[in-house]
């Protein structure tokens, strides 16, 4: 298993799902899970600033999560949601979303079986997110911590939004990637911070073809 942390505009995702491939293991995004509950909680209307409220609608909510880094897909209550979850609407709530220890509870119970699940049917996983390797999967035996300047992690989110048809300017990039990346740090239940035995691996200046040469490498492939 390796465990896959870092903030946003890293190259977390991309990365993540071909070094999945590579290995031939399976992938688990948890941003996604984050998303997909920020989107139903968004959609049932819920005060943002009720902890009580948020977490009753997040217990409430029905979702699958695949786990193939070819295509995995996300769906709420049966629908496909997985451009919906990217959207600004789900960028802006999802750090205030998270922060809530009820929502986190729930989730990482849901990963830890679905990781587990995949172990047994696969033999490996990559596992993408924020707390993987503190809390998740505190025994992966590869941790990787990926970090980016807040520049290049700017321009990562903005081209990205501008490839899926969403017109995200640079300093609009850089206004919501640091505030979500403040929000995700700050937090007192698990905050984003790399596991004690990490292997960082600052992104700004290599491709991702590096990226996943060093990381399979470091994987023993
Ligand atoms: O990785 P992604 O940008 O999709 O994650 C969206 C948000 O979900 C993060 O900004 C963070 O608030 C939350 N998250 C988290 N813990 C994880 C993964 C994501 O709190 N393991």
């Amino acid at each position: 298993m390796v465990a896959l942390d870092g903030p946003s505009g890293t190259g977390k995702t991309t990365v993540a799902r071909r070094l999945a491939e590579r290995l031939g293991a399976g992938y688990l995004d948890t941003g996604a899970m984050y998303r997909v509950i920020t989107l139903a909680v968004l959609r049932a209307g819920v005060d943002l600033a009720d902890p009580e409220a948020v977490a009753a609608s997040a217990l409430d909510t029905v979702f699958t999560i695949g786990t193939s880094p070819q295509r995995p897909e996300i769906e709420l209550a049966g629908e496909d949601v997985a451009l919906e979850i990217r959207g600004p609407e789900v960028n802006f709530a999802v750090s205030p979303v998270s922060a809530v220890p009820a929502v986190r509870e729930l989730l990482v119970t849901r990963q830890r079986a679905l990781i587990e699940e995949v172990l047994t049917a696969v033999g490996g996983i990559v596992v993408e997110g924020r707390d993987i390797g503190t809390v998740v999967a505190p025994d992966a035996p590869l941790k990787v911590y990926l970090t980016a300047s807040a520049e290049v992690r700017a321009a990562r989110r903005s081209a990205q939004d501008n490839a899926a048809g969403r017109d995200t300017s640079h300093a609009d990039a850089l206004a919501s990637v640091g505030r979500r990346d403040r929000l995700d740090s700050s937090r007192a239940t698990s905050p984003l911070r790399p596991a004690e035995d990490a292997v960082h691996v600052d992104t700004s200046e290599l491709t991702i073809d590096e990226v996943i040469t060093a990381l399979g490498e470091l994987a023993g492939r």
